[in-house]
């Protein structure tokens, strides 16, 4: 791979680019079938990615007709890998087995071991017989909405596909590693002003805050509303309070520490609730919920903002969601993608039913989406919420630090790039839209 990484430093052509060899061997981190028992018994705070995630050299699988070869320049930590790496709440082997089963093409990611990682930018290396729309050469993001677009049901909207699947989760051959195996319908143009891993840490969570905010699938978000944003710095957080007030609403972040607040306000969020110094106990015990504690929170935001919140930007789960339901407004709408805090949930049905509310799902996002919102940061409308940057060889680390809420929006990881702040092709651009607010996040988590 080395040969390729001096290829795309000296800006080669993509001519030259395809006429590289191939090796025969990349370096990933993954995730072993024989350690996915490695945990049992432990407390899902103690399983530690550390030692469950391996950096090694894996086979260069075969390309299909409909693929890229990518290398991977830099990549981001997401929940999903954390999930992998303490075999929560499914080991993805099973995943990666039934996709075996579908297909020859899906056979190749039935392997004993599972690269991860659903975040990239890089550069294209080899495109598959079928693909057009793309050449080696090409410097790309990648979305990790995989689909097989020969069934009928990915026609409508592509993440309702009944084999709809997030790559480098439900797929092998992920973004956390050197090369990375994608479908051509994953690519998306490298935003020109920024870095490898500022580009590397956008397109999960972003498109993902995109669709429930902004899209026609989400919530229909309209100038003027309010919108309370749980874990409103990180990951899906930081992207779902721009949205907010991109579209010329009120967002209400909550978040868990004064530093926190402190880069919300910086970012423009005014309303900021921190839960730790308001000391929010929405569960009396495992059992009980508390709606003094929900009351306390609806009085909070009213405090801030005026009025209840029209939308609420729902993904701990288990602690918050009777918290959620109960401050949207009357007619408003929660709209959930996750439960990071358990996914048995309870709220108290009265308050929705009474006041139609409206509780919907998302997961990630359609090509459309995923384009539209990778094009809010190409524009520089949407800033990258890059806080960190390991290697790949840390990637445990990096993992370990999301897994205990010890970070601020995303953490890159460093793949092929040999140190941060390389690949900005337009530095004007990169300027214009401001250096102090691309690089917001990263000063914060420094
Ligand atoms: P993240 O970077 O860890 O951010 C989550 C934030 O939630 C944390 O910063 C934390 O903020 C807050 N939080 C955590 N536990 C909480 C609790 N018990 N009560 C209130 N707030 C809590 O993770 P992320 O990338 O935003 O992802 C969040 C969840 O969404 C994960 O479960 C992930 O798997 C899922 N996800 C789903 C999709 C999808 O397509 N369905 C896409 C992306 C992510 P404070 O401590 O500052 O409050």
């Amino acid at each position: 791979m080395q040969e390729f990484l001096s290829a795309i430093r000296s800006d080669a052509a993509g001519e030259e680019i395809a006429a590289l060899p191939l090796p025969d061997t990349y370096r990933a981190a993954y995730v072993r079938r024989d350690e996915i028992a490695m945990f049992d018994g432990l407390e899902s705070s103690d399983k530690d990615p550390r030692k469950s995630l391996h950096v090694g050299d894996i086979a260069v699988p075969e390309l299909a007709p409909d693929e890229a070869y990518v290398a991977v320049m830099a990549s981001a930590i997401n929940f999903n890998t954390v999930w992998t790496s303490i075999f929560e709440p499914l080991p993805t082997f099973g995943f990666l087995d039934r996709l075996g089963k579908e297909s020859s093409w899906g056979a190749r990611h039935a392997l004993d071991y599972h690269v991860v990682g659903s975040d990239a930018a890089g550069v294209v290396l080899r495109t598959g017989s079928a693909v057009r729309n793309w050449k080696p050469g090409d410097k790309v993001t990648v979305h990790c909405n995989y689909v097989d677009d020969q069934s009928p049901s990915a026609h409508d909207d592509s993440i309702l596909a009944d084999n709809q699947r997030i790559w480098g989760f439900e797929t092998n051959f992920g973004g956390l590693a050197d090369l990375a195996v994608v479908k051509a319908n994953q690519l998306m143009p490298k935003p020109r002003h920024l870095t490898w891993e500022e580009a590397a840490a956008n397109a999960l969570c972003n498109s993902t805050s995109y669709r429930m905010l902004v899209s026609d699938n989400g919530a229909h978000m309209q100038q003027g509303d309010k919108v309370l944003v749980w874990g409103a710095s990180g990951g899906l957080g930081a992207y779902a309070v721009q949205y907010v007030l991109n579209g010329g609403g009120t967002p209400v972040g909550v978040v868990s520490s004064p530093e926190k607040v402190g880069l919300l306000h910086e970012l423009g969020v005014e309303a900021v609730i921190d839960r730790k110094a308001s000391n929010y106990r929405f569960w009396k015990d495992e059992h009980t919920q508390d709606e003094s504690e929900w009351r306390r929170l609806g009085k909070e935001i009213r405090g801030l903002v005026g009025d209840d919140v029209d939308i609420v930007f729902e993904h701990p789960g288990r602690q918050t969601m009777g918290a959620s339901v109960f401050a949207a407004k009357r007619g408003g709408t929660i709209m959930t993608c996750a439960a990071t805090s358990g996914y048995m949930i309870e709220y108290d049905n009265r308050h929705l039913w009474m006041k139609l509310k409206t509780i919907k799902g998302s997961h990630f996002a359609n090509y459309r989406e995923a384009w539209d919102a990778n094009q809010l940061v190409c524009e520089g409308k949407i800033l990258p919420a890059l806080s960190a940057v390991y290697s790949l060889e840390d990637v445990g680390d990096a993992a370990y630090q999301v897994h205990q809420n010890l970070h601020e929006g995303k953490i890159g990881v460093l793949c092929l790039a040999p140190e941060e702040g390389l690949g900005i092709d337009d530095p004007g651009f990169r300027s214009e839209v401001g250096e102090d607010r691309i690089t917001l996040f990263r000063r914060h988590g420094a």
